[in-house]
């Protein structure tokens, strides 16, 4: 209760309705990996916010590219004027992006950014003659977005069933978890079974239906960190080439550095035909995503008659300006390779906690993209009962030992639990070990 601490000037009854709002402190002000309530009390945010703060709060060189924006213009429409703002992102983003990949559409957020990769692929299809294919195979477990277009993508039942007369579900292929349907099974032949469910996919929805096959490179909430072996990356990749399915990486959250690499694809050497991104773009600063196209395909499209999607907000300067001042920082700074690292130490450290505790199941990820999971049997793997609510008692009690993480009760669609540990990118190696005695603490209070 002592977290409850209230602004003295906010109204009684919140008129909010957020989920479990109104059980956390107010914020009074956040700096680096650090934020402080309005109770007294400093947070290390090992969640990033929700995976988005990747160069953690109150970076000066962001604060002050932001401010300048602000002295100059506010907002202007993109019908109506250029800006050097979203004209200097877009050349940043397509200088780090795989080569092709250069013409950016920029809207403010993550569902935006899979909205207009979906509309952009079919689009694209009727220009081209292949006005049949409009079907999107996606995973489950996935978490694309929640307005309805990606939502019909999403592999997350409880999201996604409440609303599933008023859109259109896509198929779905099961996302590859070893750790829970391959165990035993040789990793490469593991990956390759699961990327030829997209095969099998494909021939039964019948090739000529087919638009795009959506996926995230590394789980986010949904499935929580999980990876796929080597091989499935690229069978995948050649299973789209060979049907003419358009490759679509979800890399909202896994984007900017924050697997270790610019781009999670980058680890596996893939091209994408479309890449969505968004949170660590902005980095929290503002609210931005995009989605990157190849210019061939844009030339297309354009041609057979323009693109019929945007968002007022697109590409707005301040969102922009906060969006290259945060780019330069993650390449200048090197934070990549800082996350590759920091990663590699605080993974070491949750496997030391994973044999400590008996109810740490498995920990997984890549570079700060990291999940820790709760069970009831480290061999079976069997979940834990839903009324223990273990994962949401974690975070309370890391809450009361100071430290952020970010929970989903789930284990991809169902029941489960996982805590995912994702700071920023500028952690230090200082930080780093703090912040898991602090989860230590935490799983220790847990195990009473
Ligand atoms: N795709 C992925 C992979 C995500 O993790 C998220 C957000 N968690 C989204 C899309 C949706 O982004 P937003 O919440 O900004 O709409």
């Amino acid at each position: 209760a002592d977290t409850l601490a209230r602004d003295p000037a906010a109204p009684a009854e919140s008129h909010l309705f957020y989920q479990a709002h109104g059980t956390r402190p107010f914020i009074d002000r956040a700096e680096g990996i650090w934020m402080y309530g309005q109770d007294g009390k400093s947070y290390m945010d090992a969640a990033s916010g929700a995976m988005v703060c990747n160069i953690g709060h109150s970076n000066p060189r962001v604060i002050a590219a932001m401010k300048e924006q602000l002295d100059r213009c506010t907002f202007a429409y993109r019908l109506q004027f250029q800006s050097e703002a979203s004209e200097g992102l877009a050349a940043e983003i397509a200088r780090l992006m795989p080569a092709g990949l250069d013409k950016v559409f920029f809207v403010s957020g993550g569902s935006e950014a899979v909205e207009t990769c979906l509309k952009f692929a079919r689009q694209w299809a009727i220009a081209v003659g292949q006005g049949s294919r409009y079907k999107v195979i996606s995973r489950f477990p996935s978490y694309h977005g929640c307005t309805l277009g990606a939502l019909a993508v999403t592999g997350y039942t409880p999201l996604s069933a409440p609303f599933d007369p008023m859109m259109r579900a896509m198929p779905k292929i099961t996302t590859p978890r070893q750790y829970l349907d391959g165990r035993g099974e040789d990793p490469d032949a593991y990956g390759r079974r699961m990327a030829d469910l997209l095969e099998e996919e494909i021939l039964r929805q019948g090739p000529e239906t087919v638009l795009a096959f959506i996926m995230e490179p590394v789980g986010g909430a949904s499935t929580g960190a999980v990876v796929a072996p080597d091989t499935y990356y690229p069978r995948i990749r050649e299973i789209c080439d060979k049907y003419g399915v358009l490759l679509i990486y979800d890399e909202v959250m896994t984007g900017v550095g924050r697997t270790g690499r610019f781009l999670a694809a980058e680890h596996w050497g893939i091209t994408p035909d479309l890449v969505a991104m968004s949170k660590g773009f902005a980095a929290g600063y503002a609210p931005l995503g995009a989605m990157i196209a190849p210019g061939r395909m844009v030339r297309q499209v354009l041609d057979a008659g323009g693109f019929a999607h945007g968002h007022t907000y697109a590409g707005n300067p301040i969102a922009c300006a906060a969006g290259r001042a945060v780019v330069r920082e993650i390449v200048e700074q090197d934070l990549s390779t800082n996350a590759a690292c920091m990663g590699e130490r605080q993974m070491a450290g949750l496997q030391a906690l994973m044999a400590e505790f008996p109810f740490v199941g498995d920990v997984r990820g890549k570079g700060l993209l990291q999940a820790m999971e709760l069970v009831a049997d480290k061999e079976t793997l069997a979940v834990l009962p839903k009324e223990l609510n273990a994962a949401s008692r974690l975070v309370d009690l890391a809450y009361e030992r100071g430290l952020i993480i970010y929970f989903r009760r789930t284990r991809g669609g169902a029941e489960g639990d996982h805590v995912m540990i994702t700071p920023p990118l500028t952690i230090t190696p200082a930080e780093v070990d703090e912040m898991l005695d602090r989860l230590r603490g935490a799983l220790r209070a847990l195990h009473k």
